[in-house]
Protein backbone atom coordinates (compact mmCIF):
# COMPACT_ATOMS: atom_id res chain seq x y z
CA UNK A 1 0.00 0.00 0.00
CA UNK A 2 1.46 3.61 -1.04
CA UNK A 3 1.06 6.03 1.44
CA UNK A 4 2.19 8.81 -0.74
CA UNK A 5 0.98 9.86 -3.97
CA UNK A 6 3.13 9.55 -7.25
CA UNK A 7 5.17 12.61 -8.19
CA UNK A 8 5.25 13.95 -11.35
CA UNK A 9 8.96 15.35 -11.61
CA UNK A 10 9.95 18.53 -11.79
CA UNK A 11 7.81 21.76 -11.57
CA UNK A 12 8.81 25.16 -12.31
CA UNK A 13 8.86 27.32 -9.58
CA UNK A 14 6.47 29.33 -11.19
CA UNK A 15 3.72 26.84 -11.37
CA UNK A 16 1.24 27.77 -8.89
CA UNK A 17 -1.38 25.18 -10.17
CA UNK A 18 -2.66 21.79 -9.12
CA UNK A 19 -0.56 19.23 -9.90
CA UNK A 20 -2.80 16.08 -9.41
CA UNK A 21 -2.65 13.74 -12.08
CA UNK A 22 -0.30 12.52 -14.59
CA UNK A 23 2.21 15.55 -16.42
CA UNK A 24 -0.27 15.04 -19.84
CA UNK A 25 -3.07 15.13 -18.43
CA UNK A 26 -3.29 17.25 -14.62
CA UNK A 27 -5.75 19.09 -12.73
CA UNK A 28 -3.86 22.91 -13.54
CA UNK A 29 -6.17 24.94 -11.54
CA UNK A 30 -5.26 27.36 -9.30
CA UNK A 31 -3.48 25.59 -6.43
CA UNK A 32 -4.70 26.37 -2.42
CA UNK A 33 -2.89 23.96 -0.59
CA UNK A 34 1.07 23.29 -0.06
CA UNK A 35 1.55 19.73 1.62
CA UNK A 36 5.10 18.32 2.68
CA UNK A 37 4.60 14.43 2.11
CA UNK A 38 7.91 13.26 3.24
CA UNK A 39 10.49 14.70 5.88
CA UNK A 40 12.82 14.88 3.00
CA UNK A 41 11.16 17.92 1.59
CA UNK A 42 8.84 16.17 -1.11
CA UNK A 43 5.72 18.80 -1.54
CA UNK A 44 3.09 19.41 -3.49
CA UNK A 45 0.51 22.16 -4.58
CA UNK A 46 -3.03 20.88 -4.14
CA UNK A 47 -6.34 22.56 -5.26
CA UNK A 48 -9.40 22.57 -2.57
CA UNK A 49 -11.26 19.27 -4.42
CA UNK A 50 -7.63 17.62 -4.73
CA UNK A 51 -6.91 18.43 -1.33
CA UNK A 52 -10.12 16.38 0.22
CA UNK A 53 -9.45 13.46 -2.17
CA UNK A 54 -5.76 13.41 -1.31
CA UNK A 55 -6.71 13.68 2.55
CA UNK A 56 -8.50 10.37 1.97
CA UNK A 57 -6.11 8.43 0.61
CA UNK A 58 -2.40 9.26 1.72
CA UNK A 59 -0.80 9.85 5.19
CA UNK A 60 1.09 13.93 4.90
CA UNK A 61 3.54 15.35 7.07
CA UNK A 62 2.40 19.27 7.10
CA UNK A 63 -0.19 21.15 4.89
CA UNK A 64 -0.39 24.93 4.96
CA UNK A 65 -2.03 27.17 2.37
CA UNK A 66 -0.24 28.55 -0.51
CA UNK A 67 1.64 31.65 0.23
CA UNK A 68 3.93 33.71 -1.30
CA UNK A 69 7.47 32.63 -0.28
CA UNK A 70 6.10 28.46 -0.52
CA UNK A 71 7.58 27.58 -3.69
CA UNK A 72 11.29 29.04 -2.99
CA UNK A 73 13.76 26.89 -3.17
CA UNK A 74 15.14 27.84 0.12
CA UNK A 75 11.86 28.27 1.76
CA UNK A 76 11.32 26.98 4.82
CA UNK A 77 7.96 24.98 6.09
CA UNK A 78 6.24 26.07 8.67
CA UNK A 79 3.38 24.44 10.01
CA UNK A 80 0.92 27.58 8.40
CA UNK A 81 3.15 28.90 5.92
CA UNK A 82 6.57 28.61 4.17
CA UNK A 83 9.10 31.11 5.01
CA UNK A 84 11.97 32.32 3.40
CA UNK A 85 15.41 32.87 6.02
CA UNK A 86 17.12 35.82 6.02
CA UNK A 87 21.12 34.65 5.12
CA UNK A 88 22.60 31.87 3.05
CA UNK A 89 20.98 28.87 3.83
CA UNK A 90 20.72 24.82 2.68
CA UNK A 91 18.54 24.20 -0.02
CA UNK A 92 16.70 21.70 1.63
CA UNK A 93 13.17 22.33 3.55
CA UNK A 94 13.80 21.73 7.04
CA UNK A 95 11.38 21.83 10.11
CA UNK A 96 11.91 24.15 12.42
CA UNK A 97 12.50 23.36 16.13
CA UNK A 98 9.79 23.70 18.15
CA UNK A 99 7.91 21.66 15.83
CA UNK A 100 5.46 19.17 16.86
CA UNK A 101 7.26 15.72 17.29
CA UNK A 102 5.74 14.32 14.46
CA UNK A 103 7.33 16.44 11.86
CA UNK A 104 10.58 16.04 13.14
CA UNK A 105 12.97 13.17 10.66
CA UNK A 106 13.32 10.20 12.61
CA UNK A 107 16.02 9.94 15.00
CA UNK A 108 16.81 13.42 15.32
CA UNK A 109 17.35 14.97 18.94
CA UNK A 110 17.04 18.05 20.59
ZN1 LIG B 1 -6.68 19.90 -8.46
ZN1 LIG C 1 4.35 26.49 1.73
Amino acid sequence: MRLTPQFNGERSDHDRTCGYGTPENHCGKPATWHVLWTVDGTNSLDCDEHMADAEKQWVFYGRHRLGPHCLHPEALFYEDRCEVPGGPRQVDLTVREDAPPWLLPEGLSR
